[in-house]
């Protein structure tokens, strides 16, 4: 048991009394993050600290009085897992948010946790380098990336952030600071820290500092939207671009209902008629990139001829202020489905030659539960983000178990990108394989002996 005074007085003399909200000054934007199903909960203790010595100390200050803690970035997270515990310490990385070094030679930044993804892409640029990871919501933190290890839309060329981060600075829930990877791309000397951190939502360690990888920014782009009469159709012809060599940067799909939804959102236009529009099932999204304008000429025009034999409608080449909207409201297909009621959001991944399979099972299973499952995704990736309408919480339930099975069963995983957090973690603890979760059990032991970090969030 903690006496709150005590305790605050410990974290103020830490981080400096401007530095600590306890009690009203606490504000509502820090009781919860962007998942539809967690309450928001808001902490006894919001502290910001601005240095790994610092975090450093809260946790040990936290560990001794048995404080839970929760690490934000930008709580934009889907899984609840940014969500505070009501008698906890929110650690807000807000504070920490420089790029500490842009090294052009490593083709490499070391950035502090909060840095947003939209500050690190505006730093990069002017470099001629780019950080690839983009997930829909730009003002996700590096860290916050790091937490979930983020995807989004390029992942399927540049893979997603446990492909993109080479090392780490960490505090370990004990105190301890330790250095993982660095900037060598390579490196093979003990068990990859790196990447057991990466993706466990908060619960093993914080990262204070995080190196990642650049790439060259090409300088010529481009944007093809073909629309398909069945999906069926879409989801067999992924697979067939990623095999033809294009290497494209965005491989989307979004389904006719979500496409009208966010046309009518963000008032798109694509010059797509309204014949083929209303025969269509489903889009996919096409982005190629070049260095060189005459190559990207060359590999528009061959991706126009593989969607047509594909099967595609029609093959609409966007230009650049059309193709920008698209992208953008496709980012925001998630706020357009919250607008809509949706109950839930769920981004379970397959391999990509299942997706055909598992999106018909997944139209069977909410059909029968009356229920409605439309949506996008990361096609190239096999990432399928279903808005989920079902207001009766028992039978949605039911219903997502099934879906998640179904994803399992053909060799899938319940998220691809989002992270289980609080919001899927029964879920996770039904369905996944008992020997693995004793083993993450015995890792979270070994990083958090006193459990401090994040309890509640995929063990609960
Ligand atoms: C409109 C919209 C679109 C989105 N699109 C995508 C998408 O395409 N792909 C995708 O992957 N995600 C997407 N997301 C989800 C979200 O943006 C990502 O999960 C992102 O990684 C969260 O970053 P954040 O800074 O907001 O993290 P938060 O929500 O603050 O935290 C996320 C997790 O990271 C932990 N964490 C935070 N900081 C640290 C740290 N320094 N060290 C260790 N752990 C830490 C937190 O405890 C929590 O477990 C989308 C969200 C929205 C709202």
């Amino acid at each position: 048991m903690h006496v709150m005074g005590d305790v605050a007085a410990r974290f103020a003399g830490i981080v400096g009394a401007g530095n600590l909200l306890t009690g009203d000054q606490v504000g509502e934007d820090y009781a919860h993050d962007e998942s539809l199903t967690c309450e928001p909960r808001k902490p006894a203790y919001v502290a910001k600290p601005g240095s790994a010595e610092e975090v450093s100390a809260l946790l040990t200050a936290a560990a001794e009085h048995q404080v839970p803690v929760t690490a934000r970035g930008s709580g934009s997270g889907l899984s609840g897992a940014a969500r505070p515990r009501t008698d906890g310490l929110l650690i807000s990385f807000e504070r920490m948010n420089k790029v500490l070094e842009v090294d052009s030679g490593n083709q490499v930044a070391v950035v502090q946790p909060g840095v947003t993804l939209a500050e690190l892409d505006e730093k990069t640029a002017a470099a001629g380098l780019a950080y690839t990871v983009y997930p829909g919501e730009l003002s996700a933190s590096v860290g916050g990336t790091v937490g979930t290890n983020a995807g989004g839309m390029r992942a399927v060329k540049y893979g997603v952030t446990r492909h993109n981060v080479l090392g780490l600075q960490a505090v370990l829930p004990t105190g301890e600071i330790i250095r993982t990877g660095g900037k060598t791309s390579k490196i093979s000397t003990g068990y990859d820290l790196t990447q057991l951190i990466i993706g466990s939502e908060g619960t093993l360690a914080l990262a204070t500092e995080v190196i990642v990888k650049l790439y060259p920014r090409l300088a010529h782009g481009a944007t093809l939207l073909a629309p398909f009469n069945d999906l069926t159709q879409v989801m067999e012809a992924v697979p067939v671009i990623l095999a033809s060599g294009l290497t494209p940067n965005i491989l989307e799909y979004i389904d006719n209902l979500t496409m009208a939804a966010i046309s009518y959102n963000e008032q798109l236009s694509l010059g797509v008629p309204d014949e083929i529009q209303q025969a269509t099932q489903a889009y996919l999204v096409v982005g190629l990139e070049n260095r060189d304008a005459d190559r990207l000429d060359g590999d528009v025009a061959r991706a126009g001829e593989l969607l047509s034999e594909l099967g595609a409608a029609d093959v609409y080449v966007l230009d650049g202020g059309s193709a920008r909207k698209l992208i953008e409201a496709r980012e925001k297909a998630f706020w357009t489905a919250k607008a809509a009621g949706a109950d839930d959001v769920i981004d379970v991944v397959v391999p990509r030659s299942e997706m055909p399979g598992f999106l018909a099972k997944t139209r069977e299973l909410a059909l029968a539960a009356e229920s409605g499952a439309i949506g996008c995704g990361h096609a190239g990736d096999g990432n399928v983000h279903l808005a989920i309408f079902c207001k009766d919480p028992e039978k949605r339930r039911r219903l997502l178990h099934d879906i998640f099975a179904a994803g399992m069963a053909v060799g899938g995983a319940i998220s691809g990108e989002h992270g289980i957090g609080a919001a899927k973690q029964q879920h996770f603890l039904d369905l996944e394989d008992p020997a693995k979760v004793a083993l993450m059990r015995r890792v979270k032991q070994a990083f958090d002996p006193t459990d401090i970090l994040n309890p509640g969030v995929l063990f609960g």
